[in-house]
Parts: structure tokens; sequence; C-alpha cells
């Protein structure tokens, strides 16, 4: 076994246990690992970085040597689990049936609450966890940010390359930025939206943080698809961020809060789905019930919230559509779909999408080569670790223009940020939605401008 440090394991041997008491990664689910190596070539991170220890098996090699005490949480064990994206591929290839998913989620907090973090790290992972789940400071930042573009001055930053060269993360960040709106519509949603047609379901909708922001004609675009197939739907304002940020992070105690608010938030509406239309918020919803497994008050409400929770592709796909779909195009249209790994590995929706989309009179839809591989953005995996995620980023791109599609459909705000990022880089004006703006568009009529 290659591993970066040849003396991780013989560091000590006192046979005490390197995790602290609070919810360790379960030794049972460690040693359900039987080492056979077939989640490697599917793993991202092993794959740019191509070490053992940067790979599903060589991380659960950690654990089992951090609970034997042979190693302990330090600089060197937490930055092999830094460097997981959390995709969840390894989940879908081991034919043992590892539960990686949880054990990275047990490890996680242990290396936020045991590893000091370097200054500048705080400083950006501070920044990032005290912005971004909270939709209200964030907007405040819009003027700036709109700003920003409008002067030209982001041109200018990254003709420079100066804030690439001493603040790459701020670099990584900026270099994400969609195109910014000083006052995004889905702010303004009312709380009841009644359906178009005769009423089949009362569906919960959520809005995210990043989404309603940066994405608020997502949000749109959902509201209407929803409704013009039979659904009346719900918008708590109160909602906030449903704390996929900081859970995919480990911020344990950020993650049970924004939960247990958002369980509140729909508390009382009486909805037969909770509907949500990016991937790694859905993926969290549906984990609510681990999330809160501690918390005697919340702890079945949050598995009663999670039993709801459907991602808009997967209740659309299983209630199946009642609107009349138009071509978007005057010709065929050949759309490639990108798998966000939320959904795939995560949630296991892959067809959903596809059986959708092809429900669009004249599409024809292409597969990508590694269509099960992650694009690098994971979260915030992007801007914390920017060189293994552009080196995923710019693999993904090619793949998905390698199939000749004039359009990419992509379901998660993340996903959709990576993939034009590196477009741009490429020099590519290719189109990218999301799956609902598709059949928004179709249902109205509406023709795509190519
Ligand atoms: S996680 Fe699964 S696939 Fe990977 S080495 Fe362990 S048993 Fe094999
Ligand atoms: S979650 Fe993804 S990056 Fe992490 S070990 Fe599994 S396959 Fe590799």
């Amino acid at each position: 076994m290659q591993t970066s440090d040849p003396n991780l394991f013989n560091k000590i041997n006192t046979n005490i246990s390197g995790f602290d008491e609070k919810n360790p990664p379960p030794k049972d689910l460690v040693d359900a690992c039987v080492h056979c190596g077939f989640c490697l070539s599917t793993c991202p991170s092993y794959r740019v970085i191509g070490k053992e220890m940067d790979s599903p098996r060589g991380r659960i090699y950690l654990m089992n040597a951090i609970h034997q005490g042979q190693a302990t949480i330090d600089e060197t064990t937490s930055q092999h689990f830094d460097s997981c994206l959390g995709c969840l591929a390894c989940v879908t290839t081991c034919p043992s049936g590892v539960q990686y998913d949880q054990l990275i989620a047990k490890t996680r907090p242990q290396v936020e609450r045991n590893q000091p973090r370097s200054l500048t790290d705080k400083l950006i992972r501070s920044l990032i966890f005290n912005l971004f789940p909270y939709p209200k400071r964030l907007q405040i930042f819009l003027p700036l940010l709109w700003l920003y573009q409008k002067l030209g001055i982001q041109k200018l930053v990254r003709a420079t390359g100066l804030l690439t060269r001493f603040f790459p993360r701020l670099a990584a960040m900026d270099s994400i930025l969609p195109e910014v709106t000083l006052n995004p519509v889905a702010q303004n949603f009312p709380d009841i939206i009644p359906s178009q047609n005769q009423k089949r379901y009362r569906v919960g909708m959520i809005l995210g943080c990043v989404q309603r922001l940066f994405f608020s004609p997502v949000n749109e675009a959902t509201a209407r698809v929803l409704t013009a197939n039979g659904c009346e739907v719900v918008i708590p304002k109160t909602q906030g961020c449903c704390a996929a940020l900081p859970e995919h992070q480990g911020q344990e105690k950020q993650a049970q809060t924004l939960a247990k608010q958002m369980i509140d938030s729909f508390e009382g509406t009486d909805v037969d789905y909770i509907i949500i239309n990016a991937a790694g918020c859905g993926h969290t919803l549906k984990e609510y019930g681990h999330i809160l497994a501690d918390d005697p008050e919340y702890k079945e409400k949050a598995k009663q919230f999670s039993e709801k929770v459907r991602d808009v592709q997967e209740f659309l796909a299983e209630v199946g559509l009642t609107a009349t779909l138009n071509p978007l195009t005057e010709g065929k249209l050949t759309m490639v779909y990108q798998d966000a790994c939320h959904l795939l590995h995560g949630q296991k929706i892959s067809l959903q999408p596809r059986q959708l989309l092809k429900q669009i009179p004249g599409v024809t839809l292409k597969e990508p080569i590694d269509a099960a591989l992650c694009c690098g953005s994971a979260g915030v995996y992007n801007m914390l670790q920017p060189e293994v995620a552009n080196e995923l980023g710019q693999q993904k791109v090619n793949n998905l223009l390698n199939t000749g599609a004039k359009l990419i459909a992509s379901a998660n705000p993340g996903c959709s940020l990576q993939i034009k990022k590196h477009l741009r880089l490429q020099g590519k004006d290719i189109k990218l939605m999301h799956p609902m703006e598709l059949l928004d568009s179709s249902i109205r009529g509406i023709k795509l401008d190519f």
C-alpha cells in the first residue's frame, strides 16, 4: 500500500482511539471494507492525486488506524479526509456495501473538533460558513458584487491574475461567481401558488440559499412546472439554508441548527411532499434523520420531514407530467444531461431526469464518458481545494463537449457554476440550463435562442 507518509500508522501505538468520544465513525462500518480496491478507479480524488491515502480504501485504512491508536487526527491525516469530495461514487461502486457516506460524515466533525486549522484556512472557512448559508447576509453583498461586475473590476482582477497568485482560494470564489442580479424574483414569491389546473398535490418548495439569490430563474421555472402539473405550491418564507453546506464540511452544530429551522418552517403546512430542485440540498434534506439522530425533540420530526422530501425530477417522473410539452427548437435538439453526484450517487436518481427530458419533442440525449465522475464542484470543495477541482472541471467539460451536444442540462447549482467556469476558460459558448428551465420553456411554448 502506498501512503504519502510511510510512518503514518506507526506514530503511536497506545490502543487508545485517536477519535474523540462523540460519534466516531462506527468501527463495524469501518470493518465492512474488505480492501478489494474496486472503488479506486471511480474515486475522483484518487484519479487526480494518485495516492492510496486519497482514495476511499486509503481513508478507511486511516479511520481504522486512528480507531486503533496507530495514527492520530493531525495535519497529515486530516488533509487526506479534506481531499475527499464527498461525491459518494465509492458508495455506488462498492460491492460489499460499505457505507462510506456515514463514515466520512462522522469523520469530518472529528477533524473539525480535533485538528486546528491554519489562519488562512480559518478565515476562508469562516467567510464561507458565516455567509453562504444565510441568504439575508448574502443579499447585503449583492450590490457590491453587482458593482464589482458592472464596473469591470472583475475583468481587471481576472486579467491581472494577482488574486490567483496571492489568494488562490478567493480567486477560486471569484471564478465561479455567476452574473449578479440586484433583486432576484424568487424573493417575491407568494406564500402559496395555486395549481394552474385541477389540483393533484399540495407540495412545499425549498428555495435554497445560493439558489434563491443566484439562480432565481430556476426557482421560478420549478414553481411554474409544478403548478402546470397539478400542484399547489407552498413556500414558507421562514425557510433558510437546508444545512448541506455545513454538513458536508463537518460543521455539525451549525448543520443541526439549520436543519431544525427548516423543519420548523414547514411545521403545520400540511404538504404531501417537500420538493427541492438542487441535488446537494436534496441529499442533505433526506439525511435529516441522521443529522438529528441524537436530538430527542427533533429526531422523529426529522425522519418524518425527510420521508416527504423529493427531488423535483424524482417527483415529476413518479407522478407523471400532465402538461403538454412543445419542441424547444425548430429542428432536432441534442443535449447532454450532467449527473450531479448527490443525485446519482447520493439519491440514486439518474433515470428520472433523462426520462423527463426525453419527453420534450425533438430532444435527443447524449451520454458523456465518465458520466459518474464528479465535476469538482462538490459544495465548497472547488473553493477549498481549487487545484484538484480544476483538474476535474476541465475533464468534465471536455467529456460533455465531446458528445457534440448543443446544450448541457444540469440540476445542481454548484455543478452549473463549475461547468460554466470551465466552459469560459476553454472559450466555449454553449448553453447550460436546469432541467426545470427546459421543461418550463417547453410547457410555455418558448423556443430557445441559439
Ligand atoms: S470501500 Fe468497498 S470497494 Fe472500496 S476497498 Fe472497501 S470493500 Fe472494496
Ligand atoms: S466520496 Fe468521492 S472523493 Fe470521497 S472517497 Fe468516495 S469516491 Fe472518493
